[in-house]
């Protein structure tokens, strides 16, 4: 009998400390000041990257930590905790680099996974089209060979990113499959390619992240541009799409301890009728109900990631779906309870509670929405019919 526990391992404890400490030197102000003066964070990816957190789930011999997608998300959540959600960790090292590092050659790893890891070579990653939304299926972003390259032309939209990134990694369909199933094809674009343009799309995050949409024309790439094979299908892109879903989960956990940790320090402080209101059910309960509802994301949220670091991407799947679902919710839940904790300081800038609601609501829509999860646990998890 293999032995189970439900506490992580002493080391993960340890990252998780080391990060939050290292985050906490920036913290919330620094980021929303980032934020709202239009500026980057590139100094705390840069520094999580030379402490190797950036890229600790990257192979060593490529200038990774050798870990798991455990304990990339790990750091993720200390980061978001602190109130520095980094958004492009769960693009660049988690996406990008696991599927770079699963089916890359030993040249393309060489040329592109150490600047993942270290934070000098940041990756976007862009699969979203504005006719497709939801329906990745029908993505028409193509791919034609010419010669001994590729000409890629597209669009894309909601792409976070693209102006921190070196390069894109693109998901299109080669010509000969432009209809019918997709046959999902990865390449790696570089943003100064030409007839590769992006533009902002102004959006209400406070978030010195931004989306983008970009625009693919006769984009000419080398052959080596095609990361893995051709014919792969879905496996290669799910290889990094269950990634993206425990990264989201750990992104809006580690947001929602943010907001319901001030929110209780608050509601200690704050007296208005004599007492504390914290000493008020109606403050207290919710505020409960949400460490409740974080700590069970959390949970759901290790075992996938359990899951997938063993090897058994079928059920981390549908474990990463359910994490993500539930880590969406509860961070919806626990930011709006903090800004009824604040009362009118919920709302104001100082406090910082208000800005945290678009951010948390993000994840009921992105990187896959709620309807998609509870369409996929409908017909996986209970075997009802495809509804979709
Ligand atoms: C902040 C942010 C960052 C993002 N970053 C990236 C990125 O870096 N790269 C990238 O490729 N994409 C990115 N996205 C895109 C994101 O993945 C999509 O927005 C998301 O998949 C939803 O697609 P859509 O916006 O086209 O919505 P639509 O597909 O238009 O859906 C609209 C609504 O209809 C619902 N719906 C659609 N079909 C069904 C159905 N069959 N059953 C039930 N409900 C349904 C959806 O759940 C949704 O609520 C980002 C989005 C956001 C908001």
């Amino acid at each position: 009998m293999t032995e189970s526990t439900f506490t992580e391992s002493e080391e993960r404890q340890e990252l998780r400390r080391q990060v939050a400490k290292l985050a906490s030197r920036y913290g919330r102000e620094w980021f929303v000041e980032r934020a709202r003066a239009g500026e980057k964070t590139t100094e705390l990816w840069l520094e999580i990257g030379r402490a190797g957190y950036l890229g600790i789930n990257v192979p060593e011999e490529y200038g990774g930590g050798g870990g798991g997608i455990g304990d990339i998300a790990a750091v993720c959540e200390e980061l978001a905790a602190q109130g520095c959600p980094l958004l492009l960790m769960v693009v660049s090292p988690a996406i990008c680099g696991t599927i770079i590092s699963r089916y890359g050659t030993d040249e393309q790893k060489q040329r592109w996974l150490p600047g993942i890891a270290d934070g000098t070579g940041t990756m976007a990653f862009a699969i979203t089209e504005p006719d497709a939304g939801t329906n990745s299926h029908n993505i028409t972003t193509t791919a034609r060979r010419d010669g001994d390259e590729w000409v890629l032309n597209g669009r894309k939209i909601w792409i976070s990113g693209v102006d921190e990134a070196d390069n894109v990694l693109v998901v299109a369909r080669t010509e000969d499959a432009r209809t019918g199933k997709l046959k999902p094809c990865l390449f790696v674009v570089p943003t100064d390619a030409e007839g590769f343009e992006a533009r902002p799309i102004p959006m209400e995050i406070v978030s010195p992240e931004k989306q983008f949409q970009v625009f693919i024309d006769d984009v000419r790439l080398p052959a080596d541009a095609l990361v893995g094979d051709e014919d792969g299908g879905l496996v290669q892109l799910f290889a990094g799409l269950n990634p993206e879903r425990i990264m989201a989960a750990a992104f809006s956990i580690g947001l929602a301890r943010h907001a319901l940790g001030k929110a209780a320090a608050y509601a200690k402080e704050r007296t208005v009728f004599k007492a504390p209101i914290g000493s008020h059910q109606a403050i207290a309960h919710p505020l409960a109900q949400s460490h409740i509802e974080i700590e069970l994301a959390r949970l759901m949220n290790q075992k996938a990631a359990a899951l997938y670091d063993a090897g058994d991407d079928l059920a981390a799947g549908e474990a990463a779906n359910m994490a993500k679902y539930a880590a969406a919710e509860a961070a919806c839940d626990a930011v709006d309870r903090a800004v009824q904790t604040h009362g009118g300081n919920g709302i104001s800038q100082e406090y910082g509670m208000a800005g945290l609601l678009v951010a948390t609501r993000a994840s009921r829509i992105a990187p896959v929405s709620r309807e998609m999860i509870l369409n996929f646990v409908a017909m996986h998890s209970l075997g009802l019919p495809k509804s979709y």
